[in-house]
């Protein structure tokens, strides 16, 4: 059997709609536009055989009636979201099967950004769809704060060589929030520097390791002294706990 191949098709402003294939099968996973799908199985001879979903936002969700119309796929959405075309509901504790590529995935309860959100966890693998970004994380919109923070504590507890493919191109702004957070994190700038290069070449930040994520990320960080200081800055007083630290960031990258 071939390897599985993993990439990206970019869509609108800066989502990417993840493909996994082999030989000549594909799954997508969030395929907010059909176009670029479409065309990529025009291009390829592709066959697509199953969409995933990680919660209901139209860019997330958009080209699902136009891909089910010209071939009816499984569709694997989460239970708590009600998402139209969805033949199969999945939630936190469920295992998938893609049997056309072999594969098996975990799925993880990741609500927070929205009130049903899921990731899709196999060994080396999280498609996190808008929950973690590169040293950032989802804005709140439906979850609560203790939440969203589960959901990316959940992940940070994952093998640190866990690649995560999220569904846009934030790194370069959330690297500028986390040297706001955290002037004195080296490993930030460390980091920068490598995704300013990648940027340049017109190249994907994505996917980036739960390491990258751990050393970098200040949603990860909230026990780290500096990330505390800072939030006590905003604050002016010290924080009550790990939550109000998480909150406050929240809120500061709401409004940075
Ligand atoms: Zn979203
Ligand atoms: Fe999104």
């Amino acid at each position: 059997m071939k390897p599985l191949d993993v990439f990206p098709l970019p869509a609108f402003e800066d989502n990417y709609i993840w493909c996994l294939r082999r030989d000549g099968i594909v799954a997508v996973v969030d395929p907010g536009d059909a176009a670029p799908v479409l065309d990529h199985l025009s291009r390829s001879g592709d066959h697509l055989c199953a969409i995933l979903i990680t919660h209901h936002h139209r860019d997330h969700t958009g080209g699902i009636a136009e891909l089910t119309a010209r071939r009816p796929v499984p569709v694997h959405a989460p239970d708590a979201e009600a998402i139209a075309g969805t033949t199969h509901a999945v939630s936190g504790g469920d295992r998938l099967t893609l049997p056309e590529l072999g594969i098996d995935f975990d799925v993880l309860d990741l609500a927070g950004h929205t009130r049903g959100h899921v990731g899709y966890y196999r060994p080396a693998t999280l498609f996190c769809g808008d929950t973690l970004f590169g040293c950032g994380c989802g804005r709140l919109f439906e979850g609560t704060a203790a939440q969203l923070q589960a959901a990316l504590k959940r992940i940070g507890a994952l093998p640190r060589l866990t690649f995560a493919y999220c569904a846009h191109e934030y790194t370069a702004s959330g690297i500028r929030f986390a040297e706001a957070v955290e002037p004195g994190n080296t490993e930030i700038e460390v980091r920068g520097r490598e995704v300013a290069r990648l940027r340049a070449a017109g190249l994907p930040t994505v996917p980036f390791t739960i390491a990258d994520e751990l050393a970098t990320n200040p949603f990860l960080r909230c026990q780290e002294a500096e990330v505390i200081a800072s939030v006590a800055r905003r604050l002016g007083r010290a924080p009550a706990n790990e939550l109000e630290v998480f909150s406050a960031l929240r809120a500061w990258r709401d409004n940075f």
